[in-house]
């Protein structure tokens, strides 16, 4: 093949956000790290700062940190921010940050529980200089419908329609453990990679606030 055709193909290779919400998970993040490292695929962690508090948990997301996956706020509680006070606001993504400070993250991204955000949710995260990211593709991949692969098929699907490649999952359910390599080798084949959030530089900065 011509180099220059090579090359062409190269740049048409578009990159792929998978971002796991709600972990750490002590037994599916493991899982799911080990899948991303077999894969050589890249992903963004939500993490739940409540979880943090779990003998372990800690030691799992600074596996994620070590095999360059980046690690984003999901707020402390897993509450919907949008009922809370500004000052609520900034305790539940200012303490969770700081449950990450042992493992040297500089958290700079907050993705609010279950999507929930209005005028007061977005000012308040932009203050506080963090970067609000949702997701444009979501399989459902925990709901009872989605079990146990249809949630793959899903993520597929949206990809080919309508382009949508900030994908939402969960870390804490084992069938999306189960099927994520699955996921991973259908879209690869197809010449997309899996970056993480921001890796990319200009795109990631381009995406901004991705709208459900
Ligand atoms: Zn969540």
């Amino acid at each position: 093949m011509p180099a220059y055709v090579e090359q062409y193909q190269c740049e048409l290779r578009l990159p792929v956000y998978l971002t796991f919400d709600d972990g750490p998970h002590l037994r599916v993040t493991r899982r799911i790290l080990q899948v991303l490292r077999e894969e050589r695929a890249k992903a963004t962690f939500f993490i739940v700062g409540n979880r943090l508090k779990e003998p372990g948990a800690l030691e799992i997301v600074a596996q994620a940190i070590a095999e360059g996956h980046t690690i984003g706020n999901h707020s402390l509680t897993h509450c919907d921010l949008t009922l809370f006070s500004e000052r609520d606001i900034t305790t539940e993504v200012v303490t969770t940050s700081k449950l990450l400070e042992p493992l040297g993250v500089a958290c700079t991204l907050v993705r609010p529980p279950y999507g929930r955000t209005n005028n007061v949710v977005a000012k308040v995260i932009e203050e506080l200089g963090y970067q609000l990211v949702l997701w444009n593709n979501d399989p459902r991949d925990w709901a009872r419908e989605s079990q146990p692969d249809k949630w793959v098929d899903a993520v597929v699907a949206a990809v080919h329609e309508r382009n949508a490649r900030v994908i939402l999952c969960h870390d804490i359910h084992e069938t999306t453990a189960d099927h994520l390599g699955c996921l991973i080798k259908r879209l690869s084949r197809e010449g997309y990679y899996f970056a993480t959030w921001g890796e990319t530089g200009k795109e990631a900065g381009g995406l901004g606030q991705v709208l459900q």
